[in-house]
């Protein structure tokens, strides 16, 4: 397998293969259709005023979206201008910077505290124009007050959890689409973890922020959801496209390959994904962003039909996806 972390901490994003083939999953045809229906109404009422008005690279995005990326595969000329950047925080954390650079737009996802956002913008003599949070958790919202007093930024988060995210400015809400510095960026509410969480898509850039829906190998605990609500979530991200670069809140990614491998030994490609973290690690390199396509074939919460796991946790064969994955979870609760 060789699609393993890259150990930069400054990743240039390019737009995914142009490709519009979605992986099958569970005999259906693909997945993507039914995503994008959902998503079509609300940007079709974007309206056709902003697609005349939107960058190419943009346009790009919203032709994915709209199932015709096929129609626009002469395109491929056209670069994503995103820059991300992994900013570690607290114990286990990563923030990240976004940085159009052809206008010099700032903005930050999951600020769990202000200064290391305050010494990176520093380093590059950046301003903030803008904070998105995934989530209300204090480790994703913890900054905001500070950089929001320091640079005068917006927040931004869910409609839902517009009481409890410190600052926020901007609500957002299932299929809305906003825009950074002529990036478009789809919201995707993916409850389970908290019920207020969401998931912020970049199509342009193949980029996702997933806070604590996805991570590396696991997904976030059940606090404030029910597993077919984290099913139902864990599903809607990984319909994107198999390039798209997932970008998640936490680095757990070394102690979730102990638990994965430990309910599912035989899958090789895992095996080769935890040597590969184990040796990241072992040199203080992030393993974010990982891929949706590698999620599909080592992350166990993604894997409720194989039958490896299924034997190993005991789980009766007429369980549904969603009371495997509660299993999973509280193998992993207890691991
Ligand atoms: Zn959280």
């Amino acid at each position: 397998m060789r699609m393993f972390s890259k150990a930069c901490s400054l990743v240039v994003s390019s737009l995914p293969r142009c490709s519009s083939s979605a992986p099958a999953i569970r005999g259906q045809p693909s997945l993507i259709p039914r995503v994008s229906r959902k998503w079509l109404g609300k940007p079709l009422m974007y309206g056709i005023g902003t697609l005349l008005v939107m960058p190419l690279r943009t346009i790009h995005g919203v032709g994915r979206m709209f199932g015709a990326a096929r129609y626009l595969c002469n395109m491929t000329s056209v670069s994503s201008s995103l820059q991300i950047e992994l900013v570690p925080c607290l114990q286990d954390n990563y923030a990240y910077i976004l940085h159009d650079v052809d206008t010099g737009t700032v903005g930050v996802v999951d600020p769990s505290e202000a200064v290391p956002i305050i010494n990176a913008l520093e380093k590059r003599n950046q301003n903030l124009t803008y904070i998105l949070n995934t989530h209300h958790h204090y480790d994703h919202t913890g900054g905001n007050l500070e950089l929001k007093a320091t640079y005068g930024a917006k927040v931004i988060g869910s409609e839902k959890d517009k009481d409890r995210i410190p600052g926020i400015d901007i609500t957002l809400s299932e299929g809305d689409t906003w825009m950074f510095a002529g990036h478009q960026v789809l919201v995707m509410e993916t409850p389970g973890h908290t019920s207020g969480h969401v998931s912020f898509y970049f199509p342009g850039s193949g980029a996702i922020f997933t806070g604590d829906t996805l991570f590396s190998l696991s997904c976030g605990k059940l606090f404030e959801g029910t597993p077919e609500q984290m099913y139902s979530s864990l599903q809607k991200i990984v319909a994107l496209p198999d390039v798209t670069k997932v970008y998640c809140g936490h680095e757990y990614t070394l102690s979730n390959s102990r638990f994965a491998l430990s309910i599912e030994p035989g899958n090789e490609e895992l095996q080769e994904y935890a040597a590969s973290t184990a040796d990241l690690r072992n040199k203080n390199t992030p393993t974010v962003p990982t891929t949706i396509a590698r999620e599909k074939q080592c992350n166990p919460f993604l894997r409720t039909s194989s039958p490896e796991i299924k034997k190993r946790l005991s789980i009766p064969d007429h369980f549904d996806d969603a009371r495997v994955l509660e299993v999973i979870r509280r193998a992993k609760d207890n691991f």
